[in-house]
């Protein structure tokens, strides 16, 4: 394949959405920069020398595909991560709102009804400083 082409047909494949994770290998008999440049420049990878050492060329075909393993594994993680961050975003949204149910007296400051303590109630509150509280007047503070 005539060098030009070979990079018209990097930058042709490298266009294809479902092909552009595909690694491309230039193989040149030659080596100036310009057209090392333009290889890369397309979307090449690497490149190898002509002649081809069969040696070399399975070095590099290895290399690429464990480079592209790697990077599919880390877009997968990264994909995981979002998910996961996102369904914590959910679960601390459905928690706060949650938790503006539990109805606390203005005057008192005492949960109603009183199923929790005034101290873990503090605690609590302390510790979760966004934490909005329902307020509703006891029936002790209202007679
Ligand atoms: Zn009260």
């Amino acid at each position: 394949m005539p060098d030009l082409d070979g990079v018209e047909a990097c930058r042709r494949i490298k266009a294809v959405p479902a092909l552009t994770q595909i690694p491309i290998i230039v193989v040149t008999a030659r080596s100036q920069k310009d057209f090392l440049q333009a290889a890369f420049d397309a979307g090449a990878e690497d490149y190898i020398r002509k002649p081809v050492e069969s040696v070399e060329l399975l070095a590099r075909v290895k290399s690429a595909f464990r480079f592209k393993q790697e990077s599919e594994a880390r877009k997968s993680w990264e994909e995981e991560i979002t998910k996961t961050i996102n369904e914590l975003d959910k679960t601390v949204s459905e928690m706060e709102a949650l938790q503006q149910l539990i109805p606390i007296c203005p005057t008192c400051r005492k949960s109603h009804p009183s199923k929790i303590s005034e101290a873990a109630l503090n605690e609590y509150a302390q510790s979760h400083p966004r934490m909005k509280f329902q307020s509703l007047m006891c029936s002790t503070c209202t007679t």
